[in-house]
């Protein structure tokens, strides 16, 4: 169990420790990705060591993020060192993939998931924040440092694409202030959004292929799409397409299987109000009531009638 802490107590923890290595989790979005870089930033201007990594590859949309060059990618049987590691955006450890074994240090848990599994030494967890990065972004508040171009930029990224510029469940008039704040400070919101927006030719060639294979469930209340293994590749960012099924009249759940090894199947959830972090979590997943995930360790095909058939049950005990 973890001990729980407030923004405060964080500072005080940080000032303590020396050398930090902070992660991100796997499947790294924007969210993970900017408040990692902003944190990284932040800890720099008061004298600490600080190493970022991901056991995975940082999308193209989110390369232009500042600081992404520095990430570490962790080889597995290698160790490194430090007093403290910040695990940030991830409610379950596995989500920081091979970091686990390669990093024995004390855990820090910076977290927004109403599924977090108190997994971490210390956890300041804020189930009411639309994003970690607005958490950051009172961190860096009371800590000695100055906001720079660069640390308002990844904070307003890790905001923007987690609350979906403003347009999810999770929006509040909190988050759009420190949106409004960052934008003050220079961060142009349209060349944000143009850079994370972008899709690549190979991405839109994709897209067409994982259309095809939507089908509909429950009385149409349920929409899939999948990517199997053949289509999978670690360098096409398919982020986006979960909005196809999501926008679609009368749906109430959104489902993408994507096989991401012959027999690992990762699995997005959206929903307009069905709390899918509960689905989510009994396949050892997690999220948030609106936005989940898991992985299945099996191949697409099984993983899909595992995570279908809770779907439709929940979907129908709705209805009635
Ligand atoms: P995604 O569909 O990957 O954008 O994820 C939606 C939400 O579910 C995010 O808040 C993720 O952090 C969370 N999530 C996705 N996959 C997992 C997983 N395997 N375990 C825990 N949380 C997850
Ligand atoms: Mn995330
Ligand atoms: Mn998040």
């Amino acid at each position: 169990m973890s001990k729980e802490i407030s923004c405060e107590e964080t500072w005080e923890l940080l000032k303590t420790q020396k050398n930090i290595i902070i992660v991100s989790h796997i499947g790294p979005d924007g969210d993970t990705t900017g408040s990692t870089l902003a944190l990284a930033e932040a800890l720099k201007q008061v004298g600490k060591n600080v190493t970022v990594m991901v056991d995975d590859k940082v999308g193209s949309h989110l390369q232009f993020v500042p600081g992404v060059d520095s990430y570490v990618r962790p080889k597995a049987g290698t160790n490194y060192p430090a007093d403290l590691l910040i695990v940030v955006d991830a409610s379950s450890l596995d989500r920081i993939g091979i970091v686990q074994e390669c990093v024995k240090a004390p855990i820090l848990n910076i977290d927004h998931h109403i599924s977090n599994t108190h997994y971490a030494d210390y956890l300041w967890l804020n189930d009411k924040a639309s994003a970690v990065g607005q958490m950051i972004y009172e961190l860096v508040q009371i800590m000695p440092v100055k906001m720079t171009l660069t640390m308002a930029t990844c904070i307003y990224v890790a905001i923007v694409t987690d609350c979906g510029y403003f347009k999810y469940s999770n929006t509040t008039p909190n988050c759009m202030r420190v949106a409004a704040d960052l934008v003050e400070f220079g961060v142009e919101p349209n060349v944000i959004s143009d850079n994370v927006e972008m899709k690549s030719k190979a991405v839109m060639e994709l897209l067409p292929k994982v259309l095809a294979t939507m089908q509909f469930w429950a009385e149409n209340k349920v929409a899939t799409i999948e990517l199997s293994n053949e289509l999978y590749d670690e360098d096409v960012s398919t982020e986006s397409f979960i909005s196809y099924p999501r926008y679609i009249e009368g749906v109430e759940v959104a489902i993408m299987f994507k096989e991401v090894e012959k027999a690992v199947t990762r699995i997005s959830m959206r929903s307009r109000s069905l709390d899918v972090s509960k689905v989510a979590l009994l396949f050892q997943g997690g999220g948030h009531q609106k936005a989940a995930g898991c992985t299945i360790n099996k191949p697409l095909a099984e993983a899909k009638n595992l995570l279908l058939s809770e779907i439709i049950k929940e979907v129908r005990a709705m209805a009635c």
